[in-house]
């Protein structure tokens, strides 16, 4: 403060004095520069405070973690190459003190300091791929959430079912994929009979009960590839991919005369039965539709009329489809 100069002022003073090389003098000079230096060796000479803090500060680990940091920064050496110099310096320097006349720590204390370092890295290492691993985790989570999201966007809440906008999506997809295949699709329009009965005689509570034990059924009685949906209130619709009409009607059959025998709920009076109408229609048989709006009409049209011939059955479309059961319930409804 005195004299209005640094350390290093004085210090290249001297070495000027004492005649020592130019390089020398400059090094000195800069030596508490910060920042970029002019050559390797001015860098060194900058970076040597850090380093040899390393021998000097009570907390060794700290100091070289310190000294590391502006060694890469000043000269882009990595940790390994670091600790190369470090073992380097250490080997020279009992006879660099006995020159200065200077006790230092013994050179073991150096392969400690390195050692431990390595150590800290190791562990470094394993906590990053712990951090990793439990990101994967996490973000596995968010993915199987979201698609747990969307799979209930695409479902009705009470039933589970898809709902009608989802039955929209893949009846699109099927009447697509049908024209592509070359196979028929058929479609079942199904409709619980005096529903309103059932809601008046013993509440919308059991009503609900009912609707979701007739959804479950009526899903697992079809095959996987089948889709199950609820097009609203009491309605239903099936759509069976690579299905004749006539097969289709079979199995829509053999789902009615399943559902009548089974309980649907289970009331102080005893079991709650019910039976349903359905119509079916058939892209790719004897027929084809402009698109799935119109299959669905045709399908809605026959339910109305197996409706109107007295509910409990399941027709379809082509008059030459009707099956021994229709036969014989069309003849009935005729008598009576
Ligand atoms: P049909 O044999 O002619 O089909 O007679 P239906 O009584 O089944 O038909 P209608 O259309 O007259 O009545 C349907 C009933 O379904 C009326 C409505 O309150 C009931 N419903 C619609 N959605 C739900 C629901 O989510 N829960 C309950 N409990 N009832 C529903
Ligand atoms: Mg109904
Ligand atoms: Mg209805």
């Amino acid at each position: 403060d005195e004299l209005g100069c640094s350390h290093a002022d004085v210090g290249a003073w001297v070495a000027e004095q004492w005649g020592l090389p130019r390089y020398l003098v400059e090094s000195i000079r800069h030596s508490e520069d910060q920042g970029a230096a002019e050559s390797p060796f001015q860098a060194c000479v900058q970076l040597s405070g850090a380093v040899a803090d390393i021998w000097l500060d009570d907390d060794a680990d700290t100091a070289r973690e310190r000294a590391l940091q502006q060694v890469h920064d000043g000269l882009e050496l990595d940790s390994a190459r670091f600790d190369q110099v470090l073992a380097r310096i250490s080997e020279a320097l009992p006879d660099i003190a006995s020159l200065f006349e200077a006790g230092l720590n013994s050179p073991l204390r150096v392969r400690e300091l390195i050692d431990h370092a390595q150590e800290l890295a190791t562990l470094r290492n394993l906590r990053e791929l712990q951090d990793a691993d439990q990101a994967r985790r996490r973000a596995d989570e968010f993915e199987a959430r979201a698609k747990r999201l969307a799979d209930q966007a695409h479902r009705d809440a009470l039933t589970g079912v898809l709902n009608r906008r989802q039955l929209e999506a893949v009846l699109e997809q099927e009447f697509l994929r049908a024209g592509r295949q070359g196979w028929p699709l058929s479609v079942a329009f199904i409709d619980l009979d005096d529903f309103k009965k059932i809601n008046d005689a013993h509440g919308h509570l059991t009503g609900d009960e009912v609707l979701r034990a007739f959804a479950g059924k009526l899903q697992g009685q079809l095959r996987n590839s089948d889709t199950v949906a609820r097009f609203g209130g009491e309605e239903f619709v099936a759509l069976l991919p690579n299905t004749s009409e006539t097969v289709a009607l079979d199995v829509i059959r053999r789902v009615l005369a399943n559902i009548v025998a089974t309980p649907m709920a289970e009331l102080e009076g005893g079991p709650l039965f019910v039976t349903f109408s359905a119509g079916v229609a058939t892209q790719g048989g004897y027929e084809r539709f402009a698109d799935v709006q119109d299959l669905l009409r045709a399908a809605d049209d026959v339910l109305y009329r197996s409706k109107n011939l007295g509910r409990n059955r399941v027709i379809a479309r082509s008059p030459g489809a009707l099956g021994h059961d229709e036969l014989s319930a069309t003849a009935g409804a005729e008598l009576g």
